[in-house]
């Protein structure tokens, strides 16, 4: 699915465009210009898509793979930080692990791309 920027507010409720993405057509390192009419709405799938032809399969294959391990890597460290904060709280281990599992049970998506953290 592919919306021109201007249409976007007339035909994408409020509601689906949270997973949308809003794109250069031509790529801005392929020479495309950040301005209005080189935007485009995208639903995931044919963002992936786009950038799989833009890029190369490949190069976007490693990409998403860097991005998913760096994903895991910031929940162990997100759900470690659980736990050494209600340890801290003088919780037990048990008691500490337990409720830091729940956490990250019921928030699959955290931490998100804008957790700024505390460190
Ligand atoms: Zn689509």
């Amino acid at each position: 699915m592919v919306i021109s920027a201007r249409s976007r507010a007339r035909t994408a409720s409020a509601a689906s465009t949270r997973a949308f993405a809003v794109r250069p057509h031509r790529a801005l390192r392929r020479g495309g210009r950040s301005t209005v009419d080189n935007l485009r709405l995208r639903c995931p799938a044919h963002n992936q898509l786009e950038a799989d032809q833009t890029y190369g399969a490949g190069f976007m294959a490693v990409k998403r793979e860097g991005a998913k391990a760096a994903r895991a890597e910031a929940r162990k460290q997100l759900e470690a930080d659980l736990v050494s904060g209600l340890r801290s709280l003088r919780f037990t281990v048990t008691e500490a692990k337990e409720a830091a599992r729940r956490c990250m049970e019921a928030l699959p998506n955290a931490p998100s791309r804008t957790w700024s953290g505390t460190r």
